[in-house]
């Protein structure tokens, strides 16, 4: 799922200055997975916004909502009856959730309540693990399933890098574990160790952020 992390709060109140009525709008998909973004965490924020508003002599109506999901066309029109008299938006979706809001409701400005990080896992309660970067040219079939584009610090393709601790974590941050070693011994256990011993040719990473803005297209799926 997409995960993302509220924001300061003076960060977004400042945004917010001068503003009459003030819509916090919430995802409940995966920023409400991640506890950043759901219906909870937008009836948490508004209060929040409200007194820091009010601190500053602002006095903005703040009002709220909820979408199923924010990053698609037909729910955000159920939010046109909320919109009446508003003249701000704070959203607390993803960044594609915020983007999506903004172009609809435009000019009216759709300012970001989260940042958005990253594609993760929940590990556990409270802890959330990157698990891709959508790089746009996956590899997982080559690593045994494991994401070394999202899961070492140097997105190699060969590795390791050679700075493996002892201990199996990585070089660069001691609390996480070296994903090739990981993918080393997952080869191993299915007994294709040979399958790494190739090198990995120079990657064009084009299909990644690198190459401007992405756009799928399925031709059979377009009206
Ligand atoms: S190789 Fe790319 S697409 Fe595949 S999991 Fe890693 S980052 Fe995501
Ligand atoms: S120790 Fe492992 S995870 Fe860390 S940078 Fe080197 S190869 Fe990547």
């Amino acid at each position: 799922m997409i995960i993302a992390e509220w924001k300061p709060i003076a960060e977004v109140v400042a945004r917010l200055k001068g503003h009459r009525k003030i819509l916090v709008a919430g995802c409940a998909t995966c920023v409400a997975e991640c506890a950043a973004g759901g219906e909870r965490e937008v009836e948490s924020l508004a209060p929040l916004l409200r007194m820091a508003l009010a601190q500053q002599g602002c006095a903005a109506e703040v009002v709220t909502a909820t979408l199923e999901r924010q990053c698609e066309p037909e729910f955000i029109e159920t939010l046109f009856p909320k919109m009446e008299g508003v003249d701000a938006v704070v959203s607390i979706a993803c960044g594609i959730g915020i983007q999506t809001l903004g172009d609809r409701f435009d000019p009216v400005p759709v300012y970001p309540g989260v940042n958005t990080t990253s594609l993760a896992v929940r590990e556990q309660p409270g802890v959330w693990a990157v698990r891709c970067e959508a790089c746009g040219n996956c590899v997982l079939g080559e690593t045994f399933g494991l994401c070394p584009v999202a899961r070492c610090a140097k997105s190699l393709l060969n590795g390791p890098c050679g700075g493996t601790r002892e201990n199996g974590k990585c070089e660069v941050n001691p609390d996480v574990d070296c994903i090739w070693l990981k993918i080393y011994e997952r080869a191993m256990a299915r007994g294709k160790l040979e399958a790494l011993l190739g090198v990995q040719p120079t990657r064009n990473w084009s299909n990644s952020r690198h190459g401007g803005q992405k756009v799928m297209i399925r031709e059979d799926l377009r009206a």
